[in-house]
């Protein structure tokens, strides 16, 4: 006997192990090598019978052996034992696990189907960061320094580096403008925060969606018309709507969009507080101010600008009266918009 001997040992027993099919095999195969009476039994019994300056290493080398075939025992106990549990998971006769799928939330419904009807006369979808310089959310837009909405009451500002919670989605505006060539046509959905008291009408994170056109030529008749294809396309054909003078700082001349009421027909009601008319977006060609300030050649190009609530056009579509049920995660309310 020598090493190689029980390193063929080794080999024949990895072999047999690596083949058994079950763990009664396996049973038999421990006992054939390892038992008092197996083969590595027989192996170290004979070790005295070597010559001396062998007898050391044939014994370490049994020994080293031994604890392999005892690991490969193991894993391959182990392998069987996770096959056998796979086997037993896949029951192709068993009905299938039926998935329930969760809804669209109706301001992501009022968000798409918004965008839908912009993107048919050519609006490209754009975002921008929920967190603005002062430069973004007011300088750029021409909104002077001491100007109400930079008022803390009106903004949400961060302890650090001017910085601020976007109270509009008009900064997407420049940084698309001081990015991209004109002619330019964006539409930039997404939330806007104001430190408003939360109450039926009024919380202190909402969505807006921005629109914006610059081209050669354009003018408020191109707006009018824009505006007056999303009314018609959203809220019906027969809806009439009027634009009412306005003021913002970054649009000259600026309007007020209103439709005729949808829940009275324009009668008078308690939802249009008895006017007939539902202010739903403002609007404007953009002022030259902001077109200097983002480096467009104002004498050349021209743009129009319009925002709106999403949550209010919501409550509006669906005849829901308090903006808080949009943001409760009620399933009862969800569950009718999918
Ligand atoms: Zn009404």
């Amino acid at each position: 006997m020598n090493i190689t001997d029980i390193q063929n040992i080794f080999t024949e027993a990895e072999e047999k192990i690596s083949q058994a099919s079950d763990s009664n095999e396996l049973d038999e195969i421990k006992h054939f090598y390892l038992g008092r009476k197996g083969k590595m039994a027989q192996v170290i019994k004979q070790i005295p019978e070597l010559p001396e300056e062998k007898r050391p290493l044939a014994g370490k080398e049994s020994n080293i052996i031994k604890g392999k075939i005892q690991s490969l025992l193991s894993d391959r106990t182990q392998q069987l034992k996770t096959g056998q549990e796979k086997t037993q998971k896949i029951d192709t006769s068993l009905p299938a696990v039926k998935r329930t799928l969760g809804g669209r939330h109706p301001i992501t419904i009022v968000i798409d189907d918004i965008c839908k009807i912009f993107e048919h006369i050519g609006f490209t979808l754009v975002e921008g960061p929920e967190i603005e310089t002062d430069y973004y959310n007011f300088k750029a837009l021409n909104i002077p320094e001491g100007h109400p909405a930079r008022d803390n009451f009106a903004t949400f500002y961060l302890p650090k580096d001017n910085m601020l919670l976007r109270s509009q989605t008009s900064p997407v505006q420049i940084r698309i403008m001081k990015d991209v060539e004109p002619p330019l046509r964006i539409l930039s959905p997404g939330k806007v925060f104001r430190p408003d008291n939360l109450d039926a009408s009024h919380s202190f994170m909402f969505h807006q969606i921005e629109g914006l056109v610059v081209d050669k030529k354009t003018n408020f008749t191109h707006l009018k018309a824009s505006l007056s294809y999303f009314v018609k396309n959203f809220f019906g054909r027969d809806v009439t709507m009027r634009f009412r003078p306005h003021y913002f700082p970054f649009t000259e001349p600026s309007a007020e969009v209103d439709i005729a009421c949808i829940i009275c027909g324009g009668e008078g009601c308690s939802v249009c507080s008895r006017t007939g008319w539902l202010e739903i977006l403002g609007a404007g060609m953009v002022h030259p101010n902001v077109l200097k300030e983002v480096g467009i050649e104002e004498s050349i190009f021209q743009g129009y600008a319009f925002g709106l609530g999403i949550e209010r056009i919501a409550m509006l579509k669906y005849g829901i009266t308090d903006i808080r049920m949009f943001f409760n995660n009620d399933m009862r309310f969800l569950k009718q918009f999918s």
